[in-house]
């Protein structure tokens, strides 16, 4: 009986080693990408810093969102946003609005993509200069007229083309739900140099930058 118990106990303490080694090499590989992360992170808005000190690029930045109610979902890793059991990593920042708030252009650009029925759903990216921004699960959809994409959200009054310029702050669509979310939001994706970059401390430079004057609905910042 005595051995039968050993027997019983063994198997459970391996597997109890077993998963603390696991627990620890996942906890590794996510605090290393972390860092990784951060020093990509800390390049990018160092490098923009640089640039702004002679350009001063940031103080006509704008808030992305009107209406804005909550920072729903920060940039990093996360459990699965709808409900799967795994880990992923989220590449932006979810802004909480309601159904049909105007979403605003962040920084001057042109506009490199308008596409719909991806996870991204409805959305289009800007490009302005090294940075590339991305806004998803907006209202309305994509349509083509002799070879040329635009998005359209028709009750919003706002067409956009593929190709076109818009300077910063200008309305370029509303928040909907299209694509892979739970509730009304607007993700903002932002790369810098094609890494991506945590919107959140773009925010805070652009915060400490604009501090004179007040950022649109953004009175406290993540
Ligand atoms: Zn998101």
């Amino acid at each position: 009986m005595k051995q039968a118990s050993a027997f019983n106990r063994q198997p459970i303490k391996i597997r109890t080693r077993f998963k603390k080694s696991l627990f620890l090499a996942v906890l590794g590989i996510l605090s290393a990408s972390g860092l990784i992360w951060q020093q990509h992170v800390t390049q990018a808005v160092a490098a923009e810093q640089n640039q702004v000190a002679t350009s001063s690029t940031w103080q006509s930045a704008s808030f992305p969102v009107e209406n804005f109610q909550a920072y729903s979902s920060p940039f990093g890793y996360r459990r699965s946003a709808t409900g799967g059991s795994g880990w992923e990593f989220h590449r932006g920042l979810d802004f909480a609005a309601p159904q049909g708030s105007y979403i605003r252009n962040w920084w001057s650009g042109k506009v490199v993509k308008v596409s719909d029925r991806t996870a991204c759903g409805t959305h289009i990216v800007v490009q302005s200069g090294d940075w590339e921004h991305t806004y998803c699960h907006m209202k309305g959809h994509v349509e083509a007229q002799s070879g040329n994409r635009y998005f359209i959200d028709r009750e919003g009054g706002i067409q956009i083309w593929e190709g076109q310029y818009i300077n910063s702050g200008v309305r370029i669509g509303r928040v909907g739900m299209t694509g892979r979310t739970t509730g009304p939001h607007l993700h903002w994706g932002l790369k810098y140099a094609n890494n991506y970059v945590d919107p959140a401390l773009v925010l805070r430079a652009m915060y400490a930058q604009q501090s004179g004057r007040t950022l649109q609905s953004s009175a406290k910042l993540p």
